[in-house]
């Protein structure tokens, strides 16, 4: 139980973050801020990390959720990315195995495709070489009966095989915000809902720590630091001007748009990585009870607030989807669910939103903030890694403190710790037999195990105290209390999008747990009517702009 992580203590969090001298200040709880946040507290600094709005909620709640090497370098013949963030899928695998999880990929080979049998092949060896696969796991090359077996909706007629190959998958705001609970364990302090709107600066003109304000209560403050950390993702340039440093490095920024199909809809049985008409490549991968598309990959111009899916991005998806998987005939009704995220990549003169390399850079302003923009979340561990060596420097030069080396690869993620991935499995077993008790489906063992590790226990003991004939609201309201005690949730739309994922892979769910969700928040937060009212029309409003699509008013900005 850490007390630094619960909803009802927002005052005492903001009173430390007033009154403390921080040595790092991070703007920004995606990943990048999260991993940055374990890094340097687990060094021993003195850590603060700030989000405008939840936790994720940019970026990092919009990726394809795959901890992968990067198959598509390999074609860029970007070789040392594939080597680093190869390796460090293994890592990030084995410091949460129960929240990363080895996911097989299929790779079909068809008439007309990006790779040819041959070239497959030695492109797939030399992945797991780059990336240290374990033998057992290396990949296969199947027949093209094989392939048909093992995936039936391929289409018979251009398939001529496939590469089985190795990745991991995992829940990209779950993976955030669990590691900036593993922070919080070292003593940073985290806070959501607080806005960096302007640097403070010393009188050698060097930041020294920024002015926030408090997104609930309109409050603004200070917070002191000896050195401040931009890690927000695709507002970086808008900091960095803030700042007055932005100068010709920039940020491309590039949509990125995936779909949900229910699992009975397009029942597929393995994750697959396939070619689209326009030589782009997308995947479908199955979770639960959903399959879900993507990405799209398209310049964005528009309001870095409110990214949307828009009808053209599903029509891409849909049209890509059922070339692929000719029997299925998805149409437009079939989407359940969709997330709209941006990509801040470095820009790159010349190159198309596809081609931009998404390796990471750190840049320094001449008045010392230090932003960081590009990357991937595989690579999360070691951007962290460079950037905290930079602060530790800083710090060392100005203030004569030393820190100790990173030590992030020992140190497991909250939710565990497991020792691999059988280890899982065997919790998952008595999760389910607990489970089938309460008159819950197996389901729930792999959902709450995959999410919440060994915190399940905990969200089953709440379980109990719930007098509901209903075992799914029971839950809901269980999993709603430990999201307010333990993972700083403050409305029903973070609960339901980022902490559970429901609104993305369990859309339904949501029906019946909307109205005891929000009776349950104006109790523990004493809302009135009228914030309860606001809770609710945003959820509305999330589960509409999710499900619900319009073609782009102004393609321009699209
Ligand atoms: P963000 O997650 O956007 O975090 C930045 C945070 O800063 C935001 O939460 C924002 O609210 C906050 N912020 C901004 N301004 C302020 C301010 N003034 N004050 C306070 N807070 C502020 N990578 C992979 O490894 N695997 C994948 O499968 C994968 N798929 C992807 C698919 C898509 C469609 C996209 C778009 C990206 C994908 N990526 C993937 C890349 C990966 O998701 C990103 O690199 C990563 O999430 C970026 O995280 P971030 O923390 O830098 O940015």
């Amino acid at each position: 139980m850490n007390p630094s992580l619960s909803a009802l203590n927002r005052l005492d969090i903001i009173s430390k973050l007033r009154n403390d001298f921080f040595d790092l200040v991070i703007i920004g709880g995606g990943i990048t801020g999260a991993g940055i946040a374990l890094d340097a507290a687990s060094r021993g600094m003195k850590v603060a990390l700030i989000d405008q709005n939840d936790f994720a909620s940019g970026t990092s709640s919009r990726s394809t959720k795959l901890v992968h090497g990067g198959l598509r370098y390999l074609k860029q013949f970007e070789i040392a990315l594939v080597r680093e963030v190869g390796r460090e899928r293994a890592i990030v695998h084995h410091l949460a195995p129960h929240l990363v999880t080895s996911e097989k990929m299929l790779l079909p080979i068809t008439k007309d495709g990006t790779f040819g049998k041959l070239s497959t092949s030695i492109g797939l060896l030399v992945y797991d070489v780059l990336a240290g696969v374990e033998k057992v796991d290396q990949r296969r090359m199947l027949s093209r009966e094989e392939t048909l077996d093992i995936e039936p909706l391929l289409d018979h007629e251009s398939i001529e095989g496939s590469g089985l190959y190795a990745e991991y998958r995992t829940d990209d705001a779950r993976l955030t915000i669990e590691i900036i609970k593993t922070a919080a364990g070292f003593g940073a302090t985290a806070l959501n809902y607080i806005l960096a709107d302007e640097f403070l600066y010393d009188e050698n003109k060097q930041v020294s720590g920024i002015r926030c304000m408090d997104r609930f209560t309109n409050l603004q403050f200070q917070l002191r630091a000896k050195t401040v950390v931009n890690a927000s993702g695709p507002w970086v340039d808008q900091l960095r001007a803030l700042n007055r440093s932005l100068d010709k490095k920039r940020l491309f920024l590039s949509k990125g748009v995936h779909i949900v199909i229910d699992h009975k809809r397009f029942p597929l049985k393995h994750s697959v990585y396939f070619d689209v008409q326009d030589g782009r490549m997308i995947f479908a991968i199955p979770r639960g009870k959903v399959t879900y598309i993507g990405t799209t990959d398209t310049p964005f111009k528009g309001a870095i607030d409110h990214v949307l899916t828009n009808q053209e991005d599903v029509d891409y998806l849909i049209a890509a989807t059922n070339k692929a998987f000719p029997s299925l005939h998805l149409e437009n009704q079939d989407v359940i669910s969709s997330w709209a995220g941006l990509r801040p990549l470095i820009f790159e003169e010349g190159k198309s939103a596809s081609d931009i390399s998404r390796k990471d850079e750190i840049f320094e302003s001449p008045n010392g903030l230090l932003s960081i923009a590009g990357g991937k979340l595989t690579g999360y561990r070691k951007m962290a890694e460079k950037i905290v060596n930079l602060v530790a420097k800083k710090i060392k030069h100005q203030y004569q403190l030393d820190f100790a080396d990173c030590s992030t690869d020992k140190v497991p993620i909250c939710g565990g710790p497991f020792q691999n991935a059988q280890e899982v499995k065997d919790y998952r077993l008595k999760i389910e037999e607990k489970i089938e008790h309460a008159g819950l489906e197996k389901y729930y063992a792999s959902y709450l195990v995959a999410n919440y590790g060994k915190q399940t226990d905990l969200i089953l003991e709440q379980f109990h105290t719930f007098d509901e004939k209903d075992p799914e609201i029971a839950l809901g309201l269980a999993e709603l209390w430990f999201g307010v005690h333990h993972e700083l949730v403050f409305n029903a739309k973070d609960f339901f999008t980022r902490r559970t994922g429901r609104l993305y892979f369990d859309i339904k769910s949501i029906d019946k747990l909307f109205a005891p969700a929000l009776n349950a928040l104006k109790e523990y937060f004493n809302l009135s009517d009228e914030e309860l009212k606001r809770q609710e029309n945003e959820l509305k409003q999330a589960i509409r702009e999710a499900s619900v699509f319009e073609y782009s008013k102004d393609p321009e900005n699209e």
